[in-house]
């Protein structure tokens, strides 16, 4: 699979909650196909790709609020959508390079 590449140093900027071991990936509604980012390191799920304060974490005794995107009340992530789809959809900012770059310097 693809792995984007995202833009750590403007995230930070924009407020996002990084840990420096950051496992970041764009997941979409199960429902609606609404996309969020992820931080699968912290669990830390961002709702708005216009302000990063509004985040929560995705803890399996906590019940999600409801899709911002769909309003579904019961809803999860799993679909990760094609690279298209995230440089189309809201958190296209948040990737460090719209080309594909082959992983030659680490
Ligand atoms: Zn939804």
């Amino acid at each position: 699979m693809e792995k984007l590449e995202f833009n750590f140093a403007l995230l930070a900027e924009r407020g996002a909650n990084l840990c420096g071991a950051d496992r970041l990936r764009i997941e979409s509604c199960n429902q609606c196909q609404g996309q969020y980012l992820f931080n699968a390191e912290l669990n830390d799920v961002y709702y708005d790709a216009e302000d990063l304060t509004r985040h929560f974490f995705k803890i399996a005794a906590m019940d999600l609020p409801p899709c911002r995107y769909c309003g579904h009340p019961s809803w999860d992530f799993g679909v990760v959508p094609d690279r298209v789809a995230v440089q189309s959809g809201p958190w296209a900012w948040t990737l460090l390079s719209r080309q594909f770059i082959f992983a030659a310097d680490d």
